[in-house]
């Protein structure tokens, strides 16, 4: 099989990749309502919350982050934060039990009336508006000899756009980058609120998580270290390194017809100036 990489990395730095096709047509709804700010959540690694001050950034709007866990509440922000908090994003850190009802009026009602009325973006940006962004991906591939397009998959966003711009002869293969989340019921959510309905041919494979979203190993970091070295490529560990090593095993299981040409979506890049790969990192037999 050939395998070639769809650049979404380069596609708007700073705002990385596949998050700026979710995020501009977010800031343009934001726009339009005349709401001068977005507000939206994440993990405290979370690639969507970087992504989201440097848009907003850009575009001239406030933007508020919602972050998982008050641990770090008072606490030095870690590199990821730190970028988002430099882009000028406020931050609010939340306990866990408050997360889980973050979209509940007792939880979002209070926040919205301490940073006043506010454009609200779900967790890795995808709404209808992101999701239908994300088709420009796959519409993107579909006058291309590709016949498989295979994604690292957070939240879902990028696979159910991509899966609804491919043409039919094509197929969407997802790489679940968490653990313990219906990946697939959540996809087809997704498509149905931008849709009304499910859009293409996709599948999620969710046996390639290793231990869940930002647990690395030192076969995945030797993976990544070993890709970058002969493509020049680095790869997120946290998202496409783990699709990189499902797509080598699924290769091997024979799921590519001989002659098949495949394509992996680098949706973006991980946090500047955080170091995954360790030069101790050796080849694992
Ligand atoms: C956000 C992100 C993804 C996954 O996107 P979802 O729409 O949340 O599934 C994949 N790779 C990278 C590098 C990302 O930042």
């Amino acid at each position: 099989m050939r395998l070639l990489l769809k650049r979404d990395d380069l596609l708007h730095p700073p705002v990385s990749g596949s998050k700026w096709r979710k995020l501009g047509p977010n800031l343009e709804q934001a726009r339009r309502r005349g709401l001068g700010t977005l507000l939206t959540f994440g993990g405290a690694w979370s690639n969507h919350l970087r992504a989201a001050a440097a848009a907003g950034r850009e575009a001239g709007l406030r933007t508020v982050g919602v972050v998982r866990g008050d641990e770090l509440r008072g606490r030095p922000l870690n590199p990821s934060l730190a970028q988002a908090a430099a882009d000028g994003m406020e931050l609010e850190f939340l306990d866990r039990a408050s997360w889980r009802r973050r979209t509940e009026p007792d939880v979002l009602g209070p926040l919205l009336r301490r940073y006043g009325p506010a454009w609200v973006v779900p967790e890795g940006g995808s709404n209808a508006p992101g999701v239908r962004g994300c088709a420009t991906l796959g519409r993107e591939l579909a006058a291309e000899p590709v016949e498989v397009v295979c994604c690292s998959v957070g939240t879902g966003g990028v696979l159910a756009g991509l899966a609804a711009g491919l043409a039919p002869r094509q197929r969407a293969l997802g790489i679940a980058a968490l653990a313990h989340v219906p990946l697939a019921v959540e996809t087809e959510e997704l498509q149905h609120r931008a849709w009304g309905g499910r859009r293409g041919s996709w599948r999620i494979e969710t046996g390639f998580a290793r231990r869940g979203y930002g647990r690395t190993d030192p076969e995945l970091l030797y993976a990544v270290d070993e890709f970058a070295r002969t493509n020049g490529v680095v790869l997120d560990p946290c998202y496409e390194g783990k699709a990189l090593l499902a797509v080598r095993a699924l290769a091997e299981q024979g799921e590519f017809a001989r002659g098949t040409t495949t394509v992996l979506v680098v949706a973006g890049s991980g946090t500047p100036g955080v170091e995954w790969s360790s030069p101790r990192s050796r080849p694992i037999p």
